[in-house]
């Protein structure tokens, strides 16, 4: 076995006479049999750096097979899915949550599907700048745009950093993105929070066109939410943390539901989500000149 093995962290274990519930982030499993000692035993020692075959040496309990039902259990990876500077910089736990949706055969091959990708970034730059670092480290290429630029090269996933509503950033993004086959994602960081998305992919229902429609019209309602901030607020890490998960997850195909059609509004102080929903504009001419024949978006 040529696989380096790691467990996903933090990982609890509860054994009780021959019978182990074993919790990853991601995944609950009760395993059973004489042998239960020894898996939890080998799941400890995977640590991501030794290889396979060298734990194997280890004890005679263990073995390939037990590995190999290991990474199918989704109670360990092969740590060669991380790349190896994400990892340096102790960013791997952002890619672990994703691994479930991704097939064994596909995690091997991570770090350079992860390579061929590009993210272009629009709007404020400064409270995304820990997920360009995050991506870079993964070997995503980043580009950052002025809101006057017309890309030259067509990126995987946009991101729109938003500060105000109609701030000249979001119709460049939202052109872009009618005009290529790119998900967009929009995140804003707030002064009790943020906002994050939605999450346009190329055949959502709407666009930011409808979405700021509906803005407008709620504007006599005093639901304009207009404050943006900079600097170094308390929820930034969790902030940057939530984005690059899902900007990774945009990049693999492996999209959250919770953002189809709705947008995340999160309170740090009070602990309060709300998702409002996002509705299409009945006659958007964004929308409309993406796919004027099919009408596939709304
Ligand atoms: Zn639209």
């Amino acid at each position: 076995m040529d696989s380096y093995p790691a467990t996903y962290s933090p990982t609890g274990y509860g054994i009780h006479d021959d019978e182990a519930v074993v919790r990853t982030p991601h995944t609950l499993k009760t395993i059973q049999g004489d042998n239960v000692t020894a898996v939890c035993e080998l799941l400890a020692a995977m640590d991501g750096t030794t290889a396979a075959r060298d734990l194997l040496d280890r004890r005679d309990e263990w073995d390939a097979e037990t590995i190999e039902s290991l990474y199918a259990a989704g109670l360990a990876y092969d740590a060669r899915a991380i790349p190896d500077e994400l990892q340096a910089n102790d960013w791997g736990g952002l890619l672990e949550p994703i691994l479930p949706a991704v097939s064994q055969a596909r995690r091997q091959e991570l770090p350079a599907t992860l390579t061929a990708q590009s993210v272009g970034v629009f709007g404020e730059q400064e409270p995304v700048t820990g997920v360009c670092d995050r991506l870079r480290a993964a070997g995503v290429s980043v580009t950052t745009h002025e809101p006057s630029d017309t890309p030259s090269t067509a990126p995987d996933v946009i991101l729109l950093s938003e500060a105000l509503e109609r701030s000249p950033a979001w119709t460049t993004a939202n052109d872009h993105w009618a005009a290529a086959s790119a998900t967009l994602v929009k995140t804003r960081l707030t002064e009790t929070g943020w906002r994050l998305g939605p999450v346009l992919t190329p055949t959502a229902g709407a666009c930011l066109d409808c979405v700021y429609s509906r803005v407008d019209a709620n504007k006599a309602g005093g639901r304009l939410i207009s404050e943006t901030i900079g600097g170094d607020p308390p929820y930034l890490r969790a902030y940057t943390d939530t984005v690059t998960e899902l900007i990774f997850r945009a990049l693999l195909g492996a999209l959250p539901r919770y953002l189809d059609e709705q947008f995340v509004v999160y309170d740090h102080y009070d602990g309060n989500i709300e998702t409002p929903r996002v509705f299409a504009s009945p006659h958007c001419a964004v929308c409309e000149r993406a796919t004027p024949a099919e009408g596939g978006h709304r």
